[in-house]
């Protein structure tokens, strides 16, 4: 790729290895190898999904969720192939690959198909003052959108997004991450095989980080990355360069705040749970938990219980709760953060380490007595930790939970309901879950952003389909009676004292202020 410019200088072509050899994590097993594409290749595979959408685009939205249709019907009718090697390639057991990404992406495409018509119509805008005019909304495709995706949830977070987009009439070129372009071919394989579906409007380019910078720099309409904030702030200023719009999901550090009156059987599961699943690699997990000193003890039993009974194994054998690490370098970290907790003088009640034998296999760990100076409750783990602060109450709880540059996720327990969203809506995230954990990526309707260094824009919902569209803005008049507006030429003196005394009668806050404009 042609790097100049660029605040990242990748190695020459010539030093990059042409193929990606794609392991499973758990066995070290070859299961194949990718291209890595140069940029004339990824320039190529934007222009033919170009051609493709200017077809796209002249379908009906209820046309196109026709055809998205039969792409969700493909996927439920091969449903275990898909899971397969998700959970060969990813690490994560079947179940999750099921659970976690399959079902999530058969929901959400049925949503968008369903939806999308009614979502993306014409959005009328009531005007206060200009009552003789008429404006709405008006949402139009984009063109190609850029999808660079990471490897923790390869299939569930880059076909959610790109069913959005072809939703909303654009063509997907989408970057997987190295460690799992397999299940981003087995994804393209079935959207292939479906009547109906044009190739050419989905584009896999396999590839590295340079892969993905030069898919910004082929000239794609948006980019939607998802991804750590470091390469965030990189995808920012190489889509800044070219004006491109883009959208960001970065990295999480979710608190939990577990209050003196929570459901502590509900609160230990869910925390154990939003903790390790996927083994811990998820952006929304529970990485931070204060608990309030008067259920800490008992609450900590029971999490422990949890951790201590769980199997971990290769995702593929039945009864696993907890498959392997997929990215071998990020490992150091997550035992840097431990041994620090450790050494700084927190407790480590079960796990600890990386187990002996083939594949990468972090004990779910759970640790006590920590505090604000031990860098796991500021750095993102990213594994299957779990530090547990105690604190006096949910006022202490919040103070530190805000005290975070990451803001994607936060998660509350109490049994009051009002007391839970009066602490949810004073949390500092993109969402706040009450008694549950991570699941709201998979609601389709719900929107999915973060806030401070976790994110810029929207995806999901309905602002997260119109995120895929240009948003234009029609104004018109309601009457052609008028040969010109107040505000053309001429301008003339009398007319500007006219116009002073008008500001002045419509908005001093009288009667009249109240009357037009109700304050
Ligand atoms: P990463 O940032 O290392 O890589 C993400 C993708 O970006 C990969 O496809 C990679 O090849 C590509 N890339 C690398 N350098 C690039 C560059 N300069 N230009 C363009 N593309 C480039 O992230 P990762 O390790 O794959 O994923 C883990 C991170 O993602 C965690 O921090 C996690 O919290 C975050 N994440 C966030 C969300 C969310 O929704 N907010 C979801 C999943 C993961």
């Amino acid at each position: 790729m042609s790097a100049e410019g660029h605040v990242v200088q990748f190695a020459p072509r010539s030093e990059v290895p042409q193929y990606i050899e794609s392991q499973n994590p758990a066995t070290g097993e070859v299961l194949g190898r990718v291209p890595v594409l140069d940029d004339g290749e990824i320039k190529a595979a934007v222009a033919r999904a170009r051609e493709a959408q200017a077809r796209w685009k002249t379908l009906s939205v209820a046309e196109r969720g026709k055809r998205l249709l039969g792409f969700r019907n493909a996927l439920v009718e091969r449903q275990k192939e898909v899971c397969e090697i998700i959970s060969r390639e990813q690490g994560k057991t079947f179940f999750e690959a099921l659970s976690m990404e399959v079902l999530s992406v058969i929901d959400s495409v049925t949503y968008f198909a369903n939806n999308a018509a009614s979502i993306l119509a014409p959005e009328p805008i009531p005007l206060h003052l200009m009552k003789h005019k008429v404006s709405y909304l008006h949402f139009t495709p984009l063109g190609v959108v850029g999808i660079i995706a990471p490897w923790n949830f390869p299939f569930a977070i880059p076909t959610t997004d790109a069913a959005m987009a072809w939703m909303a009439g654009n063509a997907v070129v989408l970057k997987p991450s190295e460690m799992t372009p397999l299940i981003a071919l087995k994804t393209k394989e079935i959207w292939d095989s479906v009547a109906g579906l044009d190739p050419d409007l989905f584009q896999i380019v396999t590839g590295y980080g340079a892969a993905g910078a030069a898919l910004i720099d082929s000239g794609v309409d948006k980019v939607v990355f998802t991804g750590s904030t470091k390469t965030g702030r990189l995808v920012a200023e190489a889509c800044g360069r070219n004006l491109t719009p883009c959208t960001l999901e970065l990295g999480g550090k979710a608190p939990a705040i577990v209050c003196d009156d929570a459901d502590l059987e509900r609160a230990a599961g869910a925390l154990t749970w939003g903790a390790f699943a996927n083994s811990g690699q998820v952006c929304a997990s529970v990485e931070r938990v204060f608990v309030s000193e008067s259920v800490y003890e008992p609450l900590v039993e029971k999490i422990v219980a949890i951790a201590k009974s769980l199997r971990q194994g290769e995702g593929m054998k039945d009864d696993v709760d907890i498959g392997a690490l997929t990215f071998p370098p990020g490992i150091p970290r997550i035992e840097r953060l431990v041994a620090d907790a450790v050494a700084k003088g927190a407790t480590l009640r079960t796990g600890g380490k990386l187990k002996d034998g083939p594949g990468h296999f972090f004990e779910p760990t759970v640790l006590t007595n920590v505090t604000l100076d031990m860098e796991i409750m500021h750095t993102e783990s990213f594994g299957p930790l779990m530090p547990i602060m105690k604190v006096k109450d949910e006022h202490e709880a919040l103070r530190h939970a805000n005290n975070s540059d990451m803001a994607l996720l936060g998660y509350v327990f109490s049994k009051d309901h009002t007391r839970a969203r009066g602490i949810a809506e004073k949390l500092e995230v993109g969402t706040c879950m009450i008694n549950d954990v991570l699941a709201t990526h998979a609601f389709p309707e719900t929107p999915w952003h973060g806030l401070k260094k976790s994110g810029l824009g929207v995806t999901h919902s309905a602002a997260g389909l119109k995120a895929m569209c240009r948003m234009q803005h029609v104004s018109d008049s309601r009457v052609n009676l008028l040969t010109r507006e107040l505000w053309w030429y001429p301008y003339s003196k009398s007319f500007t004292d006219q116009m002073s005394s008008m500001v002045r009668a419509g908005f001093k806050g009288g009667a009249l202020t109240r009357l037009l404009f109700g304050g």
